[in-house]
């Protein structure tokens, strides 16, 4: 598939939509999202849409995903740290990931997944990404402290695991249910004087479960 132009199309939507992160516009500009999708969705792979990619779970949308990245590069210097990102799903975030960020861990679930992931990023050849297979409740001890932790999956609350695995200076962006009731992108910094929550417009992230599957 040549793909350049409509990405290049995508992009320029982002853009429209508020996205100005140099890094964030170049890793969207650079990751064929189409690799990631089942051949039958291949010509939907631009739209602005989340979209099926097995075991109940969803690739999401280019318009969050750019929107997330974002959030973590406003947050420190260029390129980031360690990343983590909970929910690997089809690697996609992954890929856009490793292009803003020096070393990014990304743990998923489900086997079947983290396969089809491995399978997808494995001719991308990107050296500085690591998939793991767990429980992302738990985070990932062996890369803590990280930069910055993303999570494409939501619970009711934050995982303590996850703000315990942030660095000082370092950024959360995850979905979560807020007492305003449904969830919204909420993000947290930690500071040396303590942890500063916000919470952001709402979105809809498959459900953050424990256990492998
Ligand atoms: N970033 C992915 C989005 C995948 S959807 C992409 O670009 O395609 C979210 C993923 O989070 C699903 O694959 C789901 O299985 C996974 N997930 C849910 N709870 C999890 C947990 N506790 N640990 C790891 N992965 C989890």
């Amino acid at each position: 598939m040549e793909s350049s132009a409509v990405r290049a199309a995508m992009v320029r939507k982002l853009q429209a939509q508020g996205i100005s992160h140099p890094a964030v516009v170049a890793a969207m500009l650079a990751v064929e999202r189409h690799r990631f999708v089942d051949s039958a969705l291949v010509n939907q792979a631009y739209e602005d849409t989340s979209l099926p990619i097995g075991q109940g779970q969803t690739i999401s949308k280019p318009g969050v995903v750019a929107r997330m990245v974002e959030l973590l590069c406003q947050s420190s210097a260029q390129p980031l740290g360690r990343v983590l990102e909970i929910g690997t799903g089809c690697g996609y975030q992954a890929a856009v990931l490793s292009r803003v960020a020096r070393e990014v861990y990304s743990i998923e679930r489900i086997r079947a997944l983290h396969d089809k992931a491995r399978d997808n990023l494995r001719a991308l050849r990107v050296p500085n990404l690591h998939l793991i297979l767990g429980d992302g409740m738990a985070g990932f001890a062996q890369g803590a402290p990280y930069a910055a932790i993303i999570a494409a999956a939501g619970g009711n609350d934050l995982p303590a695991a996850w703000i315990d695995q942030l660095a000082v200076g370092g950024r959360l962006v995850a979905p979560a249910v807020t007492a305003a009731g449904g969830q919204h992108l909420v993000v947290i910094d930690k500071t040396a004087r303590g942890i500063v929550r916000t919470e952001l417009e709402a979105v809809h992230f498959v459900p953050l479960k424990s256990g492998l599957a």
